[in-house]
C-alpha cells in the first residue's frame, strides 16, 4: 500500500545541503579538475538535492598521490595506540553527527530514516570501534629454520604484517556510508591510507564521513575522497599503478571488470559482489514465523541489499499454506516517504533500477510466471515499485537466475532434500542462504551442502563486525570482516636472521 511522498527534509541538513559539496584529496575541498559535476537526486520524488564533483583520472591522480606522501610520512609512524585512539574519536564524532548521517541517507539513498538511524550510524560506529581493537593486535609469527651454515650458523625468523599500502574503496548505493566504513575501517587499523571513490547516486555521506576524519585528527590524505562516475572515477582508481589493494563491493560484472585491471598491476583485490540467496523452509517451520522472516530476507531496504533471500524453496505439501501467509504479509506492506514512521518500504535507488526491476517482472511474466503479489511500479516522480511475488517460477528463467535488486520474490516448490539441495546450489552466485527448521539435525546435514559464503539458520541478513563476510563462486574473492580483513589490508613479510 503506497501511503505518501510529502516531506519537509529535516532541519538537521539545512547546513550540510546549503554548502557546495566537494571532494577531499589531502586537507583541500577542491572541484574536479575538469570543472564537471553530477547531479544527487532523492529517489523518494525525483528532485534535485546537490552537486558534487566529476572526478576522472587527473583527480584520481591526485587523490593517490596525496595518499601516497601520507602512507610513506606522518601517518606511518603514527603508533598502533594512537590508530585506535584516532577511530574511537571518530566513531564518536559519526554517533554525535549520527541524526545528519541518517537523514542524509534517507535523503540521498531512499533508506528508511529508522534503518539508517541502526545501520548507517549505529553499526558503522561499532565497526569502526571493533577495527580500533584490531591497531594493537596486529602480529607476526616466529619460526626456527631447518637450513644450517657448515661453519655452524643456524637461522631464525619472524614474519611482520605490515599495511598493504594505498586503498581504492570502491563502494555501492545500497549502504552507502556502512560499506564505506567497512573498507575505511580495517585500512586505518592496519595504518593503510585510502582514496574512497563512493557510489555516483550517493556520495554525500562520503563527503561528511571525509570531513569527521580531518576533524577526528587523522593526518590530511589517510583519507581523500574522489567522487564521481564508476566508469571514470572508478575506472581510473581500478588502473592506477599507484593503488595496492582495491576493496570493491558492487555488482559481479564490474567487479570482474575491476579485477582484470587490477590484475595487469597485480594490485590486491577484495570483491565483494553480487547474490541470488535461497531461502531454504523445512516442512516444521511455523508459517507465521517464515511470514516474518521473508519480510526481514528480501523486503529490507526495499530488496536493495547483495544478501537479499529473493529464491524462496517451500515444501510441496506445505506450499500453499506457507505462500498465503508470506504473501499476505507483504501485502500489508507500506510504502511511502523513507522520513514517514509508518512506512517499510522506500524508494529504489533511480528510475533505472525502478525500470529495471520492472522489466524483470515483465520477463518473469514473459517466460510464465504468475504475479501473485504486487508487480507494478508506483505513478508518480519517485521510484516506487510493489512488494512483489512470483509463483510459477523454475530455473530456466532468468528471474530465478539474475539477480534483481528490488522487492521481487520468487517462488518454488521441492519434492524431497535432494532436489531441494540442487535447486538451491543452481545458481553462479553463493554469498548467502538461509535455513529455516527447528530440527538441529536436518539443519546440519544441509549446512555443508549449501554452497554460501553464510548460512543463517532460522534468520536472514544478520552481519558483524566480527563474522567473515564473502562470497563463493562469482559472488566475490575474499572475506571481509573480523581477523580476514587484517590479513586483506596487510602484507606478510619474513625476516630471516642468521646467527
Ligand atoms: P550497483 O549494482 O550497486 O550499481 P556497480 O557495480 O554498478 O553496482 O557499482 C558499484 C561501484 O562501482 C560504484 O561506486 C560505481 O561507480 C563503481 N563502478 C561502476 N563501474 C565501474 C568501473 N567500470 N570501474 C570501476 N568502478 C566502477
Amino acid at each position: 500500500m503506497f501511503v505518501s511522498t510529502e516531506f519537509v527534509p529535516p532541519q538537521v541538513l539545512d547546513s550540510f545541503l546549503a554548502r557546495a559539496h566537494r571532494m577531499l584529496i589531502a586537507d583541500q575541498w577542491v572541484d574536479a579538475a575538469s570543472g564537471a559535476e553530477i547531479d544527487v537526486v532523492d529517489p523518494s520524488t525525483g528532485g534535485f538535492i546537490a552537486k558534487v564533483p566529476a572526478g576522472d583520472e587527473l583527480d584520481v591522480d591526485l587523490a593517490v598521490s596525496a595518499a601516497r606522501i601520507a602512507l610513506e610520512g606522518r601517518w606511518g609512524s603514527v603508533l598502533p595506540h594512537q590508530r585506535a585512539q584516532l577511530m574511537h574519536r571518530l566513531a564518536d564524532l559519526i554517533e554525535e553527527r549520527g541524526e545528519e548521517i541518517a537523514a542524509l541517507e534517507a535523503l540521498e539513498q531512499g533508506k528508511l530514516l529508522d534503518v539508517a538511524r541502526t545501520v548507517e550510524v549505529g553499526m558503522a560506529a561499532d565497526y569502526i570501534r571493533y577495527m580500533a581493537g584490531w591497531a594493537t593486535k596486529i602480529e607476526g609469527s616466529t619460526f626456527d629454520l631447518s637450513p644450517t651454515d657448515d661453519d655452524g650458523t643456524r637461522f631464525h625468523a619472524f614474519t611482520r604484517r605490515e599495511p598493504v599500502g594505498v586503498v581504492a574503496a570502491i563502494v555501492p548505493w545500497n549502504f552507502p556510508h556502512l560499506m564505506a566504513v567497512w573498507k575505511v575501517a580495517p585500512a586505518l587499523a592496519t595504518g593503510c591510507t585510502v582514496v574512497l571513490k563512493p557510489a555516483e547516486q550517493t556520495p554525500l555521506t562520503a563527503l561528511l564521513l571525509a570531513e569527521l576524519v580531518l576533524e577526528a585528527g587523522f593526518p590530511p590524505g589517510v583519507l581523500n575522497v574522489v567522487t564521481g562516475l564508476g566508469h571514470q572515477a572508478g575506472a581510473a582508481l581500478s588502473k592506477h599503478p599507484g593503488i595496492d589493494k582495491i576493496a570493491f563491493t558492487g555488482s559481479t560484472s564490474v567487479g570482474k571488470l575491476i579485477g582484470i585491471e587490477a590484475m595487469k598491476n597485480m594490485t590486491r583485490t577484495s570483491l565483494e559482489l553480487g547474490g541470488k540467496s535461497p531461502v531454504v523452509v523445512l516442512d516444521d517451520i511455523d508459517p507465521e514465523f517464515i511470514g516474518a522472516g521473508m519480510l526481514r530476507a528480501l523486503f529490507f531496504n526495499s530488496g536493495q541489499q547483495c544478501v537479499a533471500g529473493s529464491r524462496l524453496y517451500l515444501p510441496r505439501r506445505r506450499y500453499d499454506e506457507y505462500l498465503t501467509r508470506i504473501t499476505s504479509l507483504a501485502d500489508s506492506l507500506r510504502i511511502g516517504s523513507p522520513f514517514d514512521s509508518n512506512v517499510h518500504l522506500g524508494p529504489l535507488i533511480s528510475a533505472e533500477q525502478r525500470d529495471r526491476v520492472c522489466s524483470y517482472i515483465e520477463s518473469g511474466r514473459a517466460e510464465g510466471a504468475e504475479v501473485i503479489l504486487g508487480g507494478n511500479a508506483i505513478d508518480g516522480p519517485g521510484y516506487f515499485v510493489e512488494p512483489t511475488i512470483l509463483a510459477n517460477t523454475d530455473h530456466s528463467m532468468r528471474v530465478v537466475q539474475e539477480e534483481i535488486f528490488g522487492p521481487v520474490l520468487v517462488a518454488m516448490p521441492y519434492d524431497d532434500i535432494e532436489q531441494l539441495v540442487e535447486m538451491a546450489n543452481d545458481s553462479e552466485y553463493a554469498l548467502a542462504a538461509s535455513i529455516w527448521s527447528q530440527n538441529i539435525s536436518r539443519v546440519h546435514e544441509l549446512v555443508p551442502r549449501l554452497k554460501a559464503g553464510t548460512i543463517w539458520v532460522n534468520t536472514h541478513g544478520v552481519l558483524d563486525a566480527n563474522m567473515p563476510f564473502g562470497g563463493f563462486k562469482q559472488s566475490g574473492l575474499g572475506r571481509e570482516h573480523g581477523k580476514a580483513a587484517i590479513e586483506h589490508y596487510t602484507e606478510t613479510k619474513s625476516v630471516c636472521i642468521a646467527y
